[in-house]
């Protein structure tokens, strides 16, 4: 065995490791719930807990911890010890199987918005059997789902696993339809792609705005950028090289199957890819690799940044969420082979397209973040209009469906879905519309509008349950169906006419895109707050609801959350601007002003008739600019005081949109005049050009 294949997994509880761990029977019995969902009975679970003590403590633990997913798209941990007295003074290492099904973490100061008052004051955390358990740092780690007492979810992963309920329930009933009697279960599938930024610690530890913020509030652009494209897929250098080769063994210990990494488009931008794996595991692995990126990045005198935006004007991060659904046999967006297999796989394409037509705004909104509005819409990342890129060969095939070629076979074209074979699909890599915020990948679906901090949990849930909703139309129908084929032709026929609109092949970035989308009725939502809105709309509360993913109450929780953070998030960002500007930057422009200008005096009481205009000038620029940011400053405190004032939590967000981040671009203009304007030893902090390419 080769080094790598030796650590991958090594400090995971694997289904691998149980087996040969666990007496036979447990084993088969544990194996049931992670396939099945069944009940997991007190007797196992203490079997299940000693085996995985007993391995975590020869991996080096001494702890345990139950990890789990707040609202605030983060994770949580509390470390518990193994440890128990003897009585004697001493102590053994213990772990039930009560302490390993269920933990109550006191855990009352996370954002729960009003959940827990009107219910239960404690939350406890309920051990997801489905996603491995690990060791890292000398901890055990316990993968658990967090809610109330009272049942209501606390956290991201409790809705996650009901929408891949959702999903599979329905998708289980499609499949029944098209004769397969064996399938009980099919899962989502997430591959999702990571971006970040590098800088040298140093140097970002001189930067308030990066340590408060994640992001720069202040900087010119340095003269050079991105635009030679010479960073893209370039050579890595030593320095991040050796960051990455410890990452991936990071991430390999902790069975993350980080596969791809290269440079990015930005100059210290860069990504990385795993292996798609089953949705719910996908997300704990993906809080991880930014978990990882972070520690990593630190033990080689490194920051990495998540944020989505940390530099204006230069490219920004996202998450690309590769997203499928299969059986333990087949993915169920792969083309297949035979007519019966094609007709089956439009049946769930055709459900994806209507989904994530009808229910746009909810993609919408699971892309929505202070950070990512600096993304969305902008000229890099997919814009705020939800479109599907299918490629030339599908699009052309619904093409054909919607002019009838199923039912009513018009001109030479007839398709009949039992019995014709579909036209071979070519997986096309190298025509991939890389401007579309959805696009079709040969067997997955690609949603690109993700912000690279965000947790991929809402994006997955909104997925899972959109998709589960049409397949649950499409099975109703066919489930009374006498003529199956006629039936199945026409509802395909129904969704694609009224969906065909959300299908885009062109340029998503070009301006006469926005007009051409609002002609088709699609709906643009172009900032957070209007995204947020939408989540308590009641289509797309019914649709949670009805699937039993989140109810009337988790939904205004959540909703009330987001706006939270939000406002939350823009308040530290206007206070650290106020602070640096009033603290770093006009302290040391004024230094620098009143040198030059002692200077010049010296100059003219030596030299009287010295030429003075050229330094004159300079310091009257610098006067300009420096009284700008004294106006700017006075505006932005101005509007946030304002703004603390509104009581009402989606109207203060709002005002924090629409007053507080314009003012604080006012203030953001002269100082990064001023910048440019003093020399390079007065300016008080690391510029854009040492960020970007000292590493
Ligand atoms: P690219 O050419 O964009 O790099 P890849 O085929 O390498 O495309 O896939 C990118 C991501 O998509 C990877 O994380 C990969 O594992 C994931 N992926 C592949 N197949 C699936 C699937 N069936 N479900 C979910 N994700 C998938
Ligand atoms: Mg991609």
């Amino acid at each position: 065995m080769n080094n790598t294949s030796r650590i991958f997994g090594s400090n995971v509880f694997s289904e691998v490791t149980m087996k040969e761990r666990l007496p036979k029977d447990t084993f088969k019995k544990l194996k049931r719930t992670l396939d099945y969902g069944e009940e997991l009975t007190p007797a196992v679970a203490e079997v299940v807990a000693n085996a995985m003590k007993d391995w975590a403590v020869e991996k080096g633990a001494t702890h345990y911890t139950h990890w789990f997913q707040p609202m605030t798209g983060k994770t949580a941990e509390k470390h518990d010890s193994f440890i128990e007295p003897t009585g004697d003074g001493r102590v053994i290492m213990e772990f039930s199987g009560k302490q390993l099904i269920q933990g109550e973490p006191d855990a009352s100061s996370f954002p729960n918005g009003g959940l827990r008052a009107t219910f239960e004051a404690r939350g406890y955390t309920a051990w997801d059997a489905t996603s491995p358990a690990f060791v890292k740092d000398g901890t055990l780690y316990i993968p658990t789902a967090f809610c109330a007492y009272s049942g209501e979810a606390l956290d991201k992963k409790t809705p996650l696993l009901r929408s891949m309920e959702a999903l599979s329930t329905q998708a289980v009933r499609i499949l029944r339809l098209f004769g397969d009697d064996n399938t009980q279960k099919v899962t989502s599938t997430v591959g999702p792609e990571q971006e970040y930024f590098i800088v040298d610690k140093k140097l970002y530890q001189q930067r308030k705005d990066l340590i408060f913020t994640g992001r720069t509030l202040f900087g010119a652009l340095p003269p050079k950028g991105q635009e030679l494209d010479d960073h893209y897929f370039g050579s890595i250098k030593d320095r991040i090289s050796n960051f990455m080769k410890e990452l991936d063994e990071e991430l390999w210990k902790l069975g993350i199957s980080s596969k791809t990494k290269h440079n990015e488009v930005a100059p210290a931008q860069h990504e990385m890819a795993p292996i798609f794996t089953t949705t719910n595991i996908a997300v704990d692995h993906n809080q991880l690799v930014m978990d990882t990126l972070i520690k990593v990045a630190n033990r080689h005198d490194l920051a990495c940044l998540l944020h989505e935006k940390p530099f204006a004007g230069v490219n920004g991060s996202g998450k690309h969420n590769n997203w499928s659904m299969g059986t333990d046999k087949m993915n169920l967006l792969e083309p297949g082979e035979t007519p019966h297999e094609n007709a089956q796989f439009l049946t769930f394409l055709v459900a994806v397209i209507a989904a994530v037509n009808r229910y746009a705004p909810l993609l919408r909104l699971a892309a929505a973040s202070p950070g990512n509005d600096h993304r969305l819409g902008a000229n890099e990342a997919p814009p705020a209009i939800i479109s599907i890129f299918l490629g030339e060969q599908l699009t052309d095939i619904i093409e054909q469906i919607k002019n009838g070629a199923l039912t009513s076979c018009t001109g030479h074209t007839c398709m009949d879905l039992g019995v014709k074979t579909l036209p071979k699909f070519e997986k096309d890599v190298t025509d991939r519309n890389r401007t579309s915020p959805f696009a079709f990948t040969g067997n997955k679906f690609e949603f690109r509008m993700l912000g690279s901090t965000m947790s991929i949990s809402g994006p997955n849930i909104v997925l899972n349950t959109i998709v589960a909703e049409v397949l649950s139309e499409i099975a109703d129908g066919l489930e009374k169906a006498e003529d199956f084929h006629g039936e199945l032709s026409a509802i395909i026929e129904k969704l694609v006419k009224e969906n065909f609109k959300v299908i885009f092949d062109g340029d998503g970035y070009d301006e006469s895109w926005i007009r051409e989308a609002e002609k088709r009725g699609l709906p643009n939502i172009k900032t957070s707050v209007e995204a947020i809105e939408v989540f308590s709309h009641e289509k797309n509360m019914d649709v949670f609801i009805k699937h039993g993913v989140f109810s009337k109450g988790e939904i205004l929780a959540r909703q009330e959350i987001m706006f939270e953070e939000y406002a939350k998030t823009i308040n530290i960002e206007a206070l650290t601007m106020i602070q640096v500007a009033k603290r770093e930057i006009m302290p040391a422009v004024m230094n620098y002003g009143a040198e030059l200008a002692r200077d010049i005096s010296s100059i003219a009481s030596i030299l009287p008739s010295a030429p003075l205009d050229g330094q004159k000038k300079q310091l009257d620029r610098i006067t300009k600019a420096y009284d700008a940011a004294v106006v700017g400053l006075e505006a932005l405190e101005e509007a946030l005081a304002k703004t603390h004032e509104v009581k009402d939590i989606k109207e203060e967000s709002k005002a924090y949109k629409f007053e507080v981040c314009p003012a604080m671009e006012v203030l953001r203009k002269p100082c990064d005049e001023l910048e440019t304007l003093v020399s390079e030893e007065a300016w008080p902090f690391p510029t854009y050009g040492d960020l970007l390419f000292r590493v």
